[in-house]
């Protein structure tokens, strides 16, 4: 990316930087540990199990060492969201106060931009305003039905603004007329799946008397609509003879992609990295009651079952999840794909289950409202996911030989996905104490039937795919000398040095050539560094700017001029007075004391 391109002047953007906190904007999407000068997380742009994703706060950069991503605050937004340089920059200036020139603009202008304007900035503008519109008509009297809906779910003014609880209202084209009126350009609002086209070319609504609310990606904006039927009769209309579900989410588009993000995760994502912990539970509504009475670290898988990708968007913000599933169980399949999403993240999950009260089933926003005590006791007493399918799987088989065998072979493929040995020999010894037969026996099973392995892999693409997901570099990285590693590391801490050094004398091409072109460009920060920087050095070079050794440093010159003559001059005794010689010849006496002075340095070094 190049910075130079923009419009705005270089010390406008160098001031958003300076003024963002790089550390907690980056801890918005990833949890970041801190270790010395750096913080370390789980990379979001790959797949990984151990963090190698490293923010440096004082240097303003992140650098992934497994996969090589690199970049500024502004350049990690930009790459996660999807979201152009502009768009990045302004949110950013917006969040950090500092004011941008607003560009004055013709009409005309103001069309190109906007017809610049990437698709997905229009597709969030648009589920803005359709968002208003839904909630101006919740507080509309036509929207008193759904009011009466509202209240009935026992949910507040403000939790209804927080998840923009609105009303879509009967009569098939009220959001279309809107829209109309709003000049919001057909096609867009077609492609969001907010509107549909009749055969005759109008359009008619794809939420009808429903009550809605904001589907959100985890940074706030509303990329989609989930809507509750209020009464089947009220939506049955002159387009449709079929009964309409009682839930329904917006369709697939460019922002929106089913089973990517949960319900609520920009709500409770601060909570949950606060706790460490996160609540899933299965309805959206239970999410708005349980934020309502103060359980704010709850999310919903968003009318999906859990997929791979929210399990990885969970483990970027909490330690431990607590599954809260409903009253009926669940059924084996559909527990052992779920736990099986968790033990191959390896993020440890707990499972709570709702008892049916009086044959009735209960929800948890019902507890929530009722008995929150409850609730809390029974999300501290979850169980253990694995030792829950376990007891799972051994209820509902039959005691006979062949049940075991069954049993002991579908729990297999879980047990080897287990990295921990410890954890695999202790989950061995609980499944044969529930099945009554000798631990030794699941322990043997376990290293038989590869076939299994298949057959996970079947029920379980998505998991799979993660697996294969693993990064590889597409270039090897290689170590650069420990002369050339201390002078970056030395000039990361001393700027003002860049201009000093002799880009010639440095033996190391790739350092060479990166040490010239910072300086012909003048820019010595270390996104930039990282961004010109050939690719198979990017590690030894993230390393080296983001070191801290040369900070505070009494006598940078003298400590500067060690660091170039050990550069400059080879190591071993005997070049050197090679050398030497060539240089008293010379009578370069400059050279000659120099090297002397090297001399001395290496014999004593090699005491
Ligand atoms: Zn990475």
């Amino acid at each position: 990316m190049d910075y130079r391109l923009g419009l705005i002047p270089d010390d406008k953007i160098a001031e958003i930087r300076d003024r963002t906190d790089i550390v907690s904007v980056i801890g918005e999407y990833v949890t970041l540990k801190r270790t010395g000068v750096n913080h370390k997380g789980l990379c979001p742009f790959h797949n990984e199990k151990s963090p190698s994703f490293n923010v440096n706060a004082q240097k303003q950069f992140f650098h992934c060492f497994g996969c090589g991503k690199s970049g500024d605050v502004i350049s990690f937004i930009s790459e996660l969201e999807g979201k152009s340089f502009m768009e990045t920059l302004r949110e950013l200036a917006k969040r950090s106060g500092v004011e941008l020139p607003e560009e004055r603009r013709s009409p005309k202008d103001e069309e190109r931009a906007r017809a610049a304007e990437s698709e997905r900035a229009k597709m969030v503008r648009l589920h803005d305003l359709v968002a208003k519109f839904y909630r101006e008509q919740l507080a509309s009297p036509a929207g008193n039905a759904a009011r009466a809906y509202v209240e009935s779910r026992g949910l507040d003014e403000a939790t209804c603004e927080k998840f923009h609880v609105g009303f879509a209202p009967a009569g098939w084209e009220a959001l279309s007329r809107h829209l109309e009126a709003k000049k919001v350009p057909v096609e867009l609002a077609e492609r969001a799946g907010l509107i549909r086209r009749r055969e005759n070319g109008t359009h008619f609504d794809t939420f009808v008397n429903r009550v809605v609310y904001a589907l959100t990606s985890p940074m706030g904006e509303v990329i989609g609509f989930g809507g509750r039927v209020i009464n089947a009769d009220g939506a049955k209309g002159a387009e449709t003879k079929v009964d309409q579900p009682k839930y329904k989410n917006s369709p697939e588009t460019i922002i929106f992609k089913k089973g990517e993000n949960l319900f609520g995760m920009h709500l409770a994502k601060h909570a949950i990295r606060r706790t460490g912990r996160a609540l899933v539970v299965e309805g959206n509504f239970d999410v708005m009651t349980l934020h309502q009475v103060g359980v704010d670290y709850a999310v919903a898988p968003q009318g999906t079952a859990m997929t791979a990708e929210q399990v990885k968007l969970l483990k970027r913000f909490s330690r431990e999840v607590v599954l809260m599933l409903d009253a009926d169980p669940a059924g084996r399949a559909a527990t052992m794909k779920v736990v099986h999403l968790f033990v191959e993240a390896e993020l440890p999950c707990r499972i709570a289950q709702l008892r049916a009260k009086d044959g009735k089933k209960q929800d948890p926003d019902e507890l929530a409202r009722k008995d929150l005590p409850k609730l809390e006791a029974l999300i501290e007493s979850a169980q253990d996911c694995v030792e829950f399918y376990f007891e799972q799987v051994a209820s509902t088989s039959p005691p006979t030989v062949p049940g075991r065998v069954q049993a002991i072979e579908e729990v297999a493929p879980l047990l080897r996905t287990l990295r921990d040995p410890l954890a695999r020999d202790l989950y061995c010894d609980k499944l044969a104490s529930l099945l009554k037969v000798d631990a030794a026996l699941v322990q043997r099973a376990l290293r038989a039937a590869p076939a299994q392995e298949r057959k996970m892999r079947d029920v379980q693409p998505q998991a799979a795919a993660a697996v294969a997901a693993e990064p590889i570099r597409q270039v090897a990285q290689r170590r650069i000398s420990l002369t050339h590693y201390s002078l970056l590391a030395f000039l990361a801490q001393h700027p003002d040095y860049w201009a000093k050094v002799d880009a010639s004398s440095l033996k190391d091409d790739q350092v060479r050539s990166l040490v010239a072109s910072a300086q012909e460009s003048r820019t010595f920060d270390a996104p930039w560094l990282l961004n010109a920087c050939p690719a198979e050095i990017s590690d030894a070079v993230a390393k080296a700017l983001g070191s801290d050794e040369f900070a505070g440093d009494e006598d940078a010159n003298k400590t500067f001029e060690s660091i170039v003559t050990s550069i400059r001059f080879p190591s071993d005794l005997s070049s050197l007075m090679q050398e030497r010689s060539a240089a008293i010849e010379r009578g370069d006496r400059e050279l000659t004391e120099k090297l002397n002075a090297r001399i001395i340095a290496v014999r004593r070094s090699s005491r």
